[in-house]
């Protein structure tokens, strides 16, 4: 398995476009790595870079377990590649989509078909082997350039929203599969993907991206729950706000006053002992209760069933509305007051700017 770094890299197009800013990545083999971010962030310019299609501005420098392959092109850096739109030949079979990579590569004939059959077995496709590419569905195309990418044993794997063109249903399933054939490869692999959630589900480590910046590392545990921005935090579905004060390292929210709450300030690390703090918190950061156990009395404005949970929007709390989840079974109504209790320890403390 292959180790990937990139170094100082930056990319100016050439029209003055200044997509990445210089930044440092280092991939461990066999890892699977996920450029996570909004549209426009730079993704799909550092994938094209670590496949030789795009070459990072002077003084960048990216290696394969080691090798210099900064100014090498994409055939001699062995890397397969999935793309959002398919890509493929239309105007050959399954089994020839799969088996033209090893051509390219002088694999024999012989052990070509073994590969393609074992490639479309895999990827749970052997019986479209024949099938003209125009006949197949969203889903199984995203399956046969699976099977091309992997069948010519890349170093790396790339894949740049593979699953966005597909429907929400098919997305987990193919996701789900995605995830255990890179388990079973162990090839490395990076994945760009708009989705939080897709993130979370296949990275070994996450790299959260705003425009054309990295802005966290971590792994999807560290992303979730200790999010270093706010931004982060929004990204990753916090989405909740309250503004409090801290005063003598203690969290002040109105009238309320809580302990034990970790504000550290990310820019510099620093504690945040005393000023004006925002916190980003998600549906588990307040709990409907009793009156007498209650920090907050807020009033429901809407109230959604979501089958696990009953989703309630809160308002009366802070300056906006807040998401707060409660019991499937309870019966609440629209227009009527709640009582909340907050759950410090679920809370992201930043300084506000
Ligand atoms: P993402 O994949 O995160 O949506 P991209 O990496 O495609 O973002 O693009 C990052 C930025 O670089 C965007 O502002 C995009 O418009 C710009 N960009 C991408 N490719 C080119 C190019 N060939 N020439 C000029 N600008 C480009
Ligand atoms: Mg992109």
């Amino acid at each position: 398995t292959t180790q990937i770094k990139l170094h100082d890299c930056a990319k100016t197009f050439a029209d003055g476009t200044r997509a990445l800013a210089p930044f440092d990545l280092e991939i461990t083999g066999g890892e699977t790595v996920v450029l996570l971010g909004p549209s426009g962030c730079g993704k799909t310019t550092i994938l094209r870079m670590i496949a030789g299609l795009e070459f990072p501005d002077a003084g960048g420098k990216i290696t394969f377990d080691g090798d210099d392959v900064t100014r090498q092109s994409i055939e001699k850096r062995r890397v397969g590649m999935v793309f959002q739109s398919y890509a493929l030949f239309p105007n050959m079979s399954v089994a020839q989509n799969v088996a033209y990579g090893l051509k390219v590569h002088g694999v024999g004939r012989d052990e070509r078909d073994a590969r393609v059959t074992a490639m479309l077995e895999m990827m749970h496709i052997d019986m479209l082997a024949d099938r003209a590419i125009d006949q197949l569905s969203g889903g199984q195309r995203q399956r046969v350039a699976l099977a091309r990418a992997i069948a010519v044993q890349p170093r790396v794997l790339l894949l740049d929203e593979p699953l966005t063109a597909l429907d929400a249903k098919l997305r987990v399933r193919l996701r789900t599969e995605i995830n255990g054939l890179l388990r079973k490869l162990g090839i490395t692999a990076v994945y760009v993907t708009h989705d939080q959630e897709e993130a979370m589900a296949l990275g070994d480590r996450i790299v959260v991206m705003q425009k054309g910046k990295i802005a966290q590392i971590g792994t999807p545990r560290e992303i979730y729950r200790k999010p270093q921005s706010p931004f982060v935090a929004d990204f990753v579905g916090a989405a909740n706000r309250l503004d409090g004060q801290m005063h003598d390292g203690r969290l002040h929210i109105g009238e309320r006053v809580f302990d034990a709450v970790d504000a550290f300030d990310p820019r510099h690390g620093d504690i945040i002992d005393q000023g004006p703090v925002e916190l980003y918190f998600r549906a588990d950061g307040l709990s409907t209760c009793e009156a007498g156990d209650a920090d907050f009395t807020g009033r429901v404005e809407a109230v959604s069933y979501l089958g696990e949970r009953l989703r309630l929007t809160v308002s009366g709390i802070g300056s906006m509305p807040v998401i707060v989840d409660t019991h499937p079974d309870d019966v609440i109504s629209a227009g009527t007051p709640v009582h909340c209790r907050v759950n410090a320890d679920r809370l992201t403390v930043f300084p506000a700017v």
